[in-house]
């Protein structure tokens, strides 16, 4: 029998373009960062020569996620022009992109927004306890700065994702103020298409000294935050961090309904690589769930879109 649309699970067939992994932060949990400086960025003609090889591949998604150059930084405005030109180049070759790469300012949000289908930060916690530990080396960390992006991408009407980074030092009653935060934020603007819950899940290259966040206390997440966020934004999880078939279906059994950009690797997660796309799909299979691709945009916002991006939108929901 053909599972029904209530048994469906999307996915974003994507490729992540890092412009660079240098970062000022450091978050004690990343496994992702480089010093300042000792990441070459990519250039244009790189990421030419890569996004030539992905056309007709059926990938839509180009995440760009970077590294953070500070705001004070000499550097920056190179910074955000690269990041820029790249979205501008994934779209003059058909592709979608989204960009997450820390904080902006109200500026440079509005100038992406043009190159953009939605955009994305981790709100991670809002509890401040955390500025002293893991976030201790980590200014864009501050849970006001990010609360302050989530209200401007309400006011510029950018489709929005964000999430919860579980198993860092928070309790679970910080979980339900974040949740809570990002429901009020929504309900005012109405921008937020998915909350992310990532398990912490300990890499190679991290200083943090913690076991990973238990996989099978996740669903029990799913569904408290399943009651606090409203109904049409989508909570979604990393597959390739909740490991065992049997747990992930009781994710989706709580109510996550989305498993993200899935790709070659996971660049903030890079210990962990994602499964194979037809082994997901048959686990899914195996609980009932269809699983099927979708934009990473939802349809509710394409009214947002200026008239470029939404031709190249219009390609893609042919
Ligand atoms: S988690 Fe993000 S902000 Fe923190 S150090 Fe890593 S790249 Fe930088």
């Amino acid at each position: 029998m053909f599972p029904s649309s209530s048994h469906r699970v999307t996915y974003s067939p994507a490729y992540t373009i890092v412009p660079t992994y240098e970062c000022f932060n450091r978050c004690t949990y990343c496994n992702f960062r480089r010093e300042p400086g000792k990441s070459p960025w990519m250039s244009l003609a790189g990421a030419e020569r890569i996004l030539r090889q992905l056309q007709n591949q059926n990938i839509c998604e180009i995440l760009i996620l970077s590294g953070e150059v500070h705001p004070h930084s000499s550097r920056r405005e190179a910074w955000f022009q690269r990041i820029y030109d790249l979205c501008a180049l994934a779209l003059t070759m058909g592709f979608l992109p989204h960009t997450n790469v820390g904080p902006l300012s109200f500026a440079e949000m509005e100038k992406l927004k043009r190159v953009n289908v939605s955009m994305g930060l981790m709100l991670e916690q809002l509890t401040p306890t955390l500025l002293n530990t893991v976030h201790r080396y980590a200014p864009s960390k501050l849970p006001q700065v990010r609360m302050q992006q989530l209200k401007w991408a309400g006011e510029l009407q950018i489709p929005f994702t964000t999430g919860l980074l579980l198993g860092i030092g928070e309790s679970l009653d910080d979980c339900w103020e974040t949740l809570t935060a990002i429901s009020n934020v929504h309900l005012r603007y109405g921008h937020i298409q998915e909350v992310i819950l990532q398990p912490h899940s300990p890499g190679n290259q991290q200083s943090f000294d913690a076991p990973p966040f238990d996989p099978y206390q996740l669903p029990e997440v799913i569904a408290q935050a399943r009651q606090i966020l409203p109904a049409d934004i989508t909570i979604q999880i990393p597959p390739n961090l909740v490991q065992d078939a049997g747990w992930l279906l009781a994710c989706l059994a709580a109510g996550a309904r989305d498993l993200g950009g899935i790709g070659p690797k996971d660049e903030v997660n890079p210990d962990y690589p994602h499964i194979q796309e037809q082994a997901l799909r048959d686990i899914l299979q195996s609980g009932g769930w269809e699983l099927v691709p979708r934009l990473p945009l939802y349809p509710q916002f394409d009214e947002w879109l200026g008239d470029e991006l939404t031709a190249s939108v219009r390609m893609w929901r042919q």
